[in-house]
């Protein structure tokens, strides 16, 4: 079995110095108290990636992006692709985020074709899925996920899927603990449906309002490999507390 993973998204927060600093705490925080038995990883914004990438090799924190294009160059003003993510010393990508299905209208498609493209320059892809809370308040909680891992996991993935109810998401209010229990064992049957025994594997993270006080009991939780964490991971005490809350 892979190790559980707790991953940062520092969204679009900090400049370069806040950015070095906050990585300087962590890494000092992890040589006094190592967390041998997890993978970390920090997903700064683009303009810091190659910044940050040099005082994190060799340490056991990864480097992640926040999303890339489909294609691999090309007349994509603005776009960033997978193999310059790697380029610079990548090895993560968060992809489909509910922010950017809301901003930049993702569809699953979309998201599939990304996943592709960061395998191709190999990354690992942590693909999101969530309901809103409109779809969670009709019933459709199920039906949503179901869509969602179908249309944004293409064929043989092996990444990272992360569960984030988009209500629970910067809200200061995780889904409960029986809540994640129960959508997080549905997601595992819908991955061992579309993948069998690979599904068996694959790593299900939970993200949407985790903190250093709710961390322990949701990273106890069956079926639930890590965490996905915004806020809190922008402070190196809690991001901390989180990546030493693993079981
Ligand atoms: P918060 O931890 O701030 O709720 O954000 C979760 C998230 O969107 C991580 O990708």
């Amino acid at each position: 079995m892979s190790k559980p993973i707790i991953v940062g998204n520092w969204k679009m927060n900090g400049l370069t110095a806040d950015s070095a600093d906050r990585v300087k705490q962590l890494l000092a925080g992890l040589t006094t108290s190592p967390a041998p038995g997890v993978e970390v990883v920090v997903c700064p914004p683009f303009t810091q990636l190659a910044l940050l990438a040099p005082s994190l090799k060799g340490t056991p924190i990864a480097l992640g992006a926040q999303d890339c294009h489909k294609d691999d160059k090309g007349a994509h003003t603005g776009d960033i692709s997978a193999a310059m993510l790697a380029d610079v010393g990548a090895t993560h990508v968060i992809l489909g985020h509910s922010e950017r299905r809301r901003d930049y209208n993702e569809v699953d498609e979309t998201v599939r074709e990304k996943v592709l493209a960061a395998t191709k320059a190999g990354l690992t892809p942590i693909v999101c899925i969530g309901e809103t809370e409109d779809q969670r308040q009709s019933g459709e909680t199920e039906d949503t996920l179901g869509w969602q891992i179908k249309g944004s996991l293409p064929d043989g993935f092996t990444g990272v899927v992360a569960y984030e109810p988009v209500w629970a998401i910067g809200t200061g209010l995780a889904a409960t603990a029986e809540d994640i229990r129960t959508t997080v064992a549905f997601i595992r049957a819908e991955l061992e449906r579309q993948f069998g025994d690979a599904g068996k594997s694959l790593r299900i993270l939970y993200g949407g309002s985790v903190d250093a006080n709710n961390a322990a009991s949701i990273l106890d939780i069956e079926n639930v490999a890590g965490a996905l964490v915004g806020g809190a991971s922008l402070k190196p005490d809690a991001f901390l507390s989180i990546i030493h809350a693993v079981p």
